[in-house]
């Protein structure tokens, strides 16, 4: 993994320990800027601070060459960072901190590529019914030559089966990646509510909420930039593609599980049922922003719905959206969108929820 030639005696590890708690003289904080690239990808950015900033005030807005990222031609490149959350830094500790940034172009206007703006919007508008998002992503672990990790080399594991919350070795791959993952977001502050393995060897499942509005999309980018970080250290990709592996193999999504003032309220199910009459006549238009390639995972196969059609159904977990069981006998709670591809825009999609729900 160490592309440098070292003295054989020595590890990485070792050397990297001489710097690790190297303090600044003046007190001097780094800040991470992270950003959503036209790739739907991530980038990030240092920048020094004096000082430990209090709130996001403290924080001036930043620029980048978008030119370099998918998001701006070359001969009007400037693109604009303005922070818009901040998080404590669990790979760098102390004072310093993560930043997320979302893009602006000099004139003011969201960058193309920016679904947080409309988001924001949308969430504000509908403050008073309290929205709460849980989004359950999934993802995959693959080598650096993009084989899920731990595979067989030039083979296939064994079938679906004993990989599914497994335990022990051969049943579950680089669960140190997971746990390193997990341990960080909670020291960040992001609302992760839990891990699990999953269906298909070396895939695994977070999960994020319940959140509030436009925090669900802040929070759930700021565990993935953490996520491709840490699995960095280990010389491990992540994969958010929907269908990594054809054939008879689990594809990745994120759930996403949704409720209101109305669903939470005693009687809850009949706001629950009117907003999925209201699901069923828009499906494609969610469709169109539930991911690339989602079509590939959507097959009503592998405990999933099939793309042309939508439909509802407690504790069913073949249908578009499940009521899960629990819902259904109290008679409130929340639903579970399953169409969502591991790889959304999350802002685009509790936008168009939002906007289903409400303005439709
Ligand atoms: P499953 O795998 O059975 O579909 P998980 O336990 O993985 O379910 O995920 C459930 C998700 O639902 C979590 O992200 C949780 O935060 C979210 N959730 C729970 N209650 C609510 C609620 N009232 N509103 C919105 N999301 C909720
Ligand atoms: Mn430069
Ligand atoms: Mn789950
Ligand atoms: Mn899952
Ligand atoms: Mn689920």
């Amino acid at each position: 993994m160490c592309q440098y030639e070292v003295d054989p005696l020595l590890s990485k590890a070792s050397i990297m320990a001489k710097y690790a708690n190297l303090e600044p003289l003046d007190g001097k904080v780094m800040a991470e800027y992270i950003w959503i690239d036209g790739f739907n990808h991530i980038r990030s950015k240092t920048m020094t601070l004096d000082q430990k900033p209090k709130s996001l005030e403290d924080l001036r807005v930043w620029n980048f060459d978008g030119s370099s990222t998918g998001q701006a031609p070359g001969y009007n490149s400037d693109t604009l960072l303005k922070p818009v959350a901040m998080y404590r830094d669990p790979i760098r500790r102390g004072d310093n901190i993560l930043v997320l940034a979302a893009c602006y172009t000099a004139d003011g206007s969201a960058n193309h590529f920016n679904h947080r703006d409309g988001c924001v919007k949308l969430m504000e508008k509908h403050a008073s019914q309290d929205i709460w998002f849980g989004i359950e992503q999934e993802y995959t672990m693959l080598d650096y030559y993009d084989r899920p990790f731990g595979w067989p080399k030039g083979g296939f594991p064994g079938p679906q089966g004993p990989f599914y919350c497994g335990v022990g070795t051969g049943n579950v791959f680089a669960r140190d990646i997971v746990e390193a993952h997990y341990k960080a977001c909670l020291y960040a502050g992001i609302n992760i509510s839990g891990v699990n393995a999953e269906v298909m060897p070396s895939q695994w499942e977070y999960q994020v909420g319940p959140c509030r509005g436009i925090q669900m999309g802040d929070e759930l980018w700021m565990s993935r930039f953490l996520l491709h970080r840490i699995a960095e250290d280990f010389g491990v990709k992540i994969s958010f593609h929907p269908k990594p592996i054809l054939g008879d193999w689990n594809g990745a999504g994120c759930h996403t599980n949704v409720s209101t003032k109305d669903s939470r309220a005693e009687g809850g199910m009949k706001a629950i049922e009117q907003y999925l009459e209201k699901f069923a006549k828009r499906h494609m238009d969610h469709i169109k922003v539930y991911g690339d390639d989602n079509d590939l995972r959507l097959t009503g196969k592998h405990e999933t719905g099939t793309i042309e059609q939508f439909n509802y159904g407690i504790a069913d977990r073949g249908a578009s959206v499940r009521i899960p069981r629990s819902v259904a006998m109290k008679g409130c709670g929340y639903f579970e969108d399953r169409r969502p591809a591991s790889s959304i825009d999350p802002y685009l999609v509790t936008g168009i929820i939002t906007e289903t729900m409400f303005e439709f």
